[in-house]
């Protein structure tokens, strides 16, 4: 950070007529190669920064260094789960037996990569207690899509076409109702009891023969398990309606309880989250879903079986929603979990939903003393606090977020879920050791100290990052992309 190049743009280290490359002279017999048009021709030189080889790799090298990452501090990043992602499974996705396959290719040629598949389709299945799995959703919000479209395409099977309501909490990830949406079902909400669980004397009455089912998040987006989860599904489930799980974050749960043990027909998994995919920049993801018995034929085509003898194949079932992805899923992101799956074992799965849990309640429970802990009692991977005990001197959730920057850590989730005016949202995941836990806890209360005795401060912080406070609002409504537009020229179509 504290060097000469920080900062700079690689266009204002440019000097007219400096090049960073050599290319051999083209033997190539350019003679019936197509001619580009004249009116397609540049008429001057693209504006590209002139630079040597050396300048470029320290602009980049300098620009990476200012990256924060699970592969660099603490992550404690609510309901994103930034775990550490081991590097084992980056080699073995990145391995070229896997990179250079296409998905054209026949199955015999591809019988490897299909048993990933399988074999991951049938983990998952186990792990989530349900009878099958596809991968072939992008994300979460994808697989929530997805499995609401298998969730009314059984109603429609059915010939029950009145139902078209979901019911979605109001802690709901935001993912929830936006999926419903776009499948075309209008979103009912039900409320959240003062303990932060589903309000059941709230969802008695909107149950009806039109509503296709529930969307349930378990342990729910403010850590917290739903108790009631029996009697809903007894609820639901006597109405007609089926139960949606969105497991995004299965980290508390693994190996400890499963999904369909509670009673839920349907549900998604984060690969991305869960089973360990480096995910900050957001993307690549995956996010497979899953049925109980009796919905497999509706799950989306392609399919990867096993045959009597043995062989992968691909296959289409003509009961099934329909097509939505291109071929079979990101195949990288499949990898690295079954790597992840291999790697801890089936003994040792089981070990992440309590040790997540463990310091999840140990950073709660040592710093409820100096943030206000709206919900007591035990949480799971995850908790939120509602801002600082001592509201005195203004300094909110967002401020507390900025000066933990300083410090080197990554914020929390804030503002989310919507049900406290302060939400701060913390995950610290299981990997964490107890050294970085006790760090920051002691930086939390350092904040909160100074919350009092220096407010202004933290109001100001950060003060030791590259960039210091910005506007994320304009940022996301008028990025600026182009160093032409930064020097506010127009930028030209030469350009
Ligand atoms: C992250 C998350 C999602 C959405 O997953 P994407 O892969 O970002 O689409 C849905 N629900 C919950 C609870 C999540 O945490």
């Amino acid at each position: 950070m504290n060097n000469r190049y920080y900062g700079k743009l690689i266009f204002e280290l440019s000097k007219p007529g400096r090049v960073g490359y050599s290319l051999p002279y083209n033997h190539c017999d350019t003679h019936h190669l197509a001619e580009i048009p004249e009116q397609l021709k540049r008429k001057q030189a693209a504006k590209l920064p002139e630079v040597d080889e050396l300048t470029v790799v320290r602009h980049y090298t300098n620009m990476s260094n200012n990256n924060f990452g699970v592969d660099t501090g603490f992550y404690p990043l609510g309901s994103c789960t930034m775990k550490y992602n081991p590097k084992i499974n980056e080699e073995i996705c990145n391995l070229p037996e896997f990179t250079s396959l296409h998905p054209l290719q026949p199955d015999c040629t591809i019988q490897g990569a299909l048993e990933v598949y399988y074999n991951v389709q049938k983990s998952l299945a186990e792990i989530a207690g349900l009878s099958e799995f596809t991968l072939n959703p992008f994300a979460g919000a994808h697989g929530e899509l997805t499995g609401l479209m298998t969730m009314r395409t059984y109603h429609m099977k059915r010939g029950d076409l009145k139902r078209t309501k979901v019911i979605v909490p109001d802690s709901a990830h935001g993912t929830n109702p936006a999926s419903a949406a776009v499948c075309g079902l209008e979103v009912v909400e039900v409320k959240s009891t003062p303990e932060g669980t589903i309000d059941v004397d709230d969802l008695k009455p909107l149950l009806d023969d039109t509503i296709a089912g529930i969307m349930m998040t378990n342990p729910n987006t403010l850590g917290i398990f739903e108790k009631e989860i029996p009697e809903i599904a007894k609820l639901v489930h006597a109405c007609g309606g089926l139960l949606y799980y969105d497991g995004a974050n299965l980290n508390p749960l693994l190996g400890k309880c499963r999904p369909g043990d509670m009673g839920f027909d349907i549900m998604h998994i984060n690969l991305h989250k869960t089973f360990s995919t480096p995910h900050g920049g957001g993307g690549p993801g995956s996010g497979p879903i899953g049925v109980r018995a009796g919905l497999e034929e509706y799950l989306p085509n392609p399919r990867v079986r096993k045959t009597n003898e043995g062989k992968f194949m691909v296959d289409f079932d003509k009961n099934s929603l329909g097509s939505i992805s291109g071929f079979l899923g990101n195949f990288a992101v499949v990898l690295r979990a079954y790597a992840y799956i291999l790697t801890l074992g089936k003994e040792n799965v089981k070990m992440v939903g309590p040790l997540a849990t463990l310091n999840a309640n140990y950073v709660k429970e040592s710093l409820k003393s100096h943030y206000l802990l709206p919900i007591e009692g035990i949480c799971k991977h995850e908790f939120v606090f509602d801002g600082l005990i001592d509201k005195s001197t203004d300094v909110t959730t967002l401020d507390v977020a900025k000066r933990l920057l300083d410090y080197g850590f990554h914020a929390p989730t804030i503002y989310f879920p919507m049900l406290f005016h302060q939400a701060l949202m913390i995950e610290p995941t299981e990997n964490e050791s107890k050294e970085t836990l006790d760090e920051f806890i002691a930086i939390m209360k350092k904040i909160a100290e100074e919350a009092i005795s220096d407010p202004d401060n933290v109001k100001s912080a950060p003060h030791n990052t590259p960039v210091r406070r910005l506007d994320d609002t304009l940022a996301a409504k008028h990025p600026i992309v182009t160093y032409a537009e930064m020097l506010n020229d127009t930028p030209s179509d030469e350009a």
